[in-house]
């Protein structure tokens, strides 16, 4: 295996992390509520009412926790990095940040999305020493083949980046300009495919720094603001490995790899319980619901063994992930936070999301 062997490792990865009490907190004296005791256990610090000590544990405990002030790149390190660089080896994976509005979902996925991809950069370039550039004549300008060599054998590298949001059970390329909702198809091969989904072949780390902000540029905005949008869409990224080895001075292919990894900045937690809107709000909230719960749904029965019917199809966001979260994928959960007082309630759906995933 090119990246460690991954065979023994859990397939679902669940941490928690707790973001610092923000300025409009502190400034309504807001409290912290939940203590860190140590890496991997978190601890309600206020006494339980006699009610809800049937309904909630004190102390909840997961792969990995993060206290407020713990560094994204350690987040990365513990908690996404072997399943993101698993795509070296060929298997598909998913890194998921899931929260309420407000608790670090995009602060913590961008971060390490941004690890990952140098981490892929790097790995690539320190393995494979020699690095030649290949522009191939046989693909359209902005296309260009990386190739590395390794020892005796040549390897040649494809990276892919494509995006896409869902908002509203539709789906739409975030590296387009063209908003027209894509179609999903059953490949009988490949399984769920997004139709017409562009996918830009990378060159380098500034590459990937230009299509992701032309990505921002692009998500859904509502009525009322970016926040309030983001708050109701999940946002995919995906980047997928190609890589072939052959002989060093011949053509033929020995073997060739091709896995992805999605970065899954998921739409506000809140949603999956938000039944009081009206008009299109509620549309939008019932699709939202869809795509959450069915999420939820899919990683309960994952984790608890893989017999049994799995409802992947009953959500555009499973249904694009069937193949990065079934099967052999690997699957990491950063569920995000805010420590105060006032959320406590979305706080323990939260934990309770975490460790049914568990
Ligand atoms: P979400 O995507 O879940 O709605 P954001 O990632 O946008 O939340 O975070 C909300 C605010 O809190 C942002 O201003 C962000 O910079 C800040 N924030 C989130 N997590 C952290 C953290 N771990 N450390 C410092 N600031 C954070
Ligand atoms: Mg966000």
């Amino acid at each position: 295996a090119m990246q460690g062997s991954t065979g023994s490792e859990e397939r679902i990865v669940v941490s928690v992390r707790v973001r610092p009490l923000n300025d409009k907190e502190l400034a309504k004296n807001d409290l912290s509520e939940w203590e860190c005791i140590d890496d991997t256990t978190i601890m309600y610090r206020s006494n339980l009412s006699a009610s809800e000590r049937s309904l909630y544990p004190t102390t909840y405990t997961f792969d990995r926790v993060f206290r407020a002030d713990c560094p994204t790149r350690q987040v990365y390190e513990a908690a996404a990095k072997e399943v993101a660089l698993c795509v070296l080896d060929g298997i598909n994976s998913s890194i998921f940040a899931y929260g309420q509005t407000s608790s670090g979902k995009t602060y913590t996925m961008s971060g390490i999305t941004g690890y990952a991809v140098a981490d892929i950069f790097n790995y690539i370039e320190k393995v494979y020493e020699t690095k030649h550039v290949v522009a191939s004549p046989c693909h359209s300008e902005n296309l260009v083949l990386i190739r590395y060599f390794l020892q005796h054998k040549e390897r040649e590298f494809v990276l892919k980046f494509s995006a896409m949001e869902i908002y509203n059970e539709s789906v739409r390329d975030l590296l387009s300009t063209d908003s027209t909702p894509l179609r999903l198809l059953d490949d009988p091969e490949k399984g769920t495919v997004v139709e017409k989904l562009t996918e830009e072949t990378m060159r380098d780390w500034n590459h990937f720094i230009e299509l992701i902000s032309f990505c921002e540029t692009q998500r859904q905005i509502g009525e009322t603001s970016l926040n309030e949008a983001s708050s109701r869409s999940h946002q995919i990224l995906r980047l997928t490995i190609e890589s072939s080895a052959r002989e060093f001075f011949g053509n033929d292919k020995l073997s060739s790899l091709a896995a992805s990894v999605n970065f899954i900045d998921l739409a506000g937690s809140e949603r999956a319980s938000q039944t009081n809107s009206a008009g299109a709000r509620l549309k939008e909230g019932c699709h939202i619901n869809r795509s959450l719960l069915t999420l939820g749904t899919v990683i309960r029965k994952l984790s608890k063994g893989r017999n049994g019917h799995i409802p992947f199809r009953d959500s555009k966001l499973t249904r694009i992930l069937q193949s990065s979260i079934g099967g052999n994928a690997r699957t990491a959960i950063i569920c995000t936070m805010s420590p105060a007082r006032s959320y406590v309630e979305q706080t323990r759906n939260t934990l309770l999301f975490a460790c049914c995933a568990k």
